[in-house]
């Protein structure tokens, strides 16, 4: 019997942790923005390990089609950005000088070394002081082989870290005859993550598509409508129709500097109104433009501003930054 309460107790103890970490967190969620890609090449399996060992409340996918079908998480529907596919396959350059994800199948992408983001015009990396580019051993890796990682990793170390994935362009997929929606939102539900209960947020740039997500394929997941441009901040009460979060380009949140302090647009309060939650992207610690501290950005935007998360590309940063509140 004692054992029992033991257990009881124990279960207890750790079972209130996330909740704790949520108290401190004000309710903020942290992203890990393509892993924790601060320390490791993006997309990576290590750096999803990696993120997940730094307790973010999601880690992200971006996802594009091969050949076959097989959803792979990579960033862009390119490979000669993040893998050395010039050099095994150079007869597989398109007319526009570049290498499609779609024009291999799953087997033969898997032959590719991934690496740190470079210019392919240049062959420079694009942030200098990350992991260096062409050192290390990395590979491309299928969606489900993500979320088998993600699901086995939460159940050794007893976390529920969610994902977060976003289906690329799939206006391309569709000229291409694939319905990346459809496949990826297939998988989601073969793996547990059908409701908003579900540690699942499914993001997209393509309103048109999101929206299809939600009203003809009948997701019930929760979904977030990335945004780019300005004008797309006039449409938020259509996207308030299927969507239930907002992933702004963080600018278009700051007005201007007056004095020591952040004037901001009406985005973020427009779409709290209308029941938005709001994750900007991307804050990196190596790339601060008009902040003069990672701090300040924090401060500034999920603070002052008030967003209900961010996707960074430095996980323990921000949950460090959070855990501190
Ligand atoms: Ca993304």
């Amino acid at each position: 019997m004692k054992q029992i309460y033991a257990l009881f107790f124990l279960f207890l103890f750790f079972g209130c942790k996330p909740e704790t970490k949520l108290t401190n967190m004000k309710n903020k969620i942290v992203i890990a923005h393509r892993g924790a890609s601060g320390y490791l090449p993006e997309h990576t399996m290590e750096a999803k390990v990696m993120a997940h060992a730094m307790n973010p409340d999601y880690i992200e996918q971006d996802l594009v089609l091969s050949k076959d079908d097989v959803p792979v998480v990579i960033h862009d529907i390119y490979l000669d950005d993040v893998t050395d596919v010039t050099e095994k396959f150079p007869e597989r350059q398109r007319e526009d000088k570049r290498f499609y994800v779609i024009d291999f199948t799953f087997d033969e992408l898997q032959r590719l070394n991934v690496t740190e983001r470079f210019d392919p015009k240049t062959g420079k990396q694009i942030y200098p002081n990350r992991f260096p580019k062409g050192k290390g051993s990395f590979k491309l890796h299928s969606f489900q082989q993500e979320i088998e990682l993600i699901q086995g990793l939460n159940a050794s170390t007893g976390k529920n870290i969610g994902i977060y994935p976003e289906i690329k362009n799939p206006e391309f997929h569709h000229q291409n005859e694939k319905d990346i929606a459809k496949i990826t939102l297939n998988i989601l539900s073969e793996y547990g993550y059908k409701t908003k209960n579900d540690k699942c947020m499914f993001q997209c740039f393509d309103a048109k598509e999101l929206e299809r997500a939600r009203k003809e394929l009948k997701s019930n997941l929760f979904l977030v409508q990335l945004i780019e441009f300005p004008e797309e901040t006039k449409q938020l009460k259509h996207f308030a129709t299927y969507a239930d979060g907002l992933g702004p380009w963080y600018k278009q949140i700051l007005d201007k500097k007056e004095g020591t302090r952040w004037q901001f647009t009406t985005l973020v309060e427009e779409a709290h109104k209308l029941g938005l939650k709001v994750h900007p992207y991307t804050f990196r610690s190596d790339q601060l433009d008009e902040f003069y501290s990672f701090e300040e950005m924090m401060q500034v935007l999920l603070f002052e501003a008030d967003v209900d998360g961010g996707f960074t590309d430095f996980p323990d940063k921000m949950v460090q930054y959070l855990t501190k509140q």
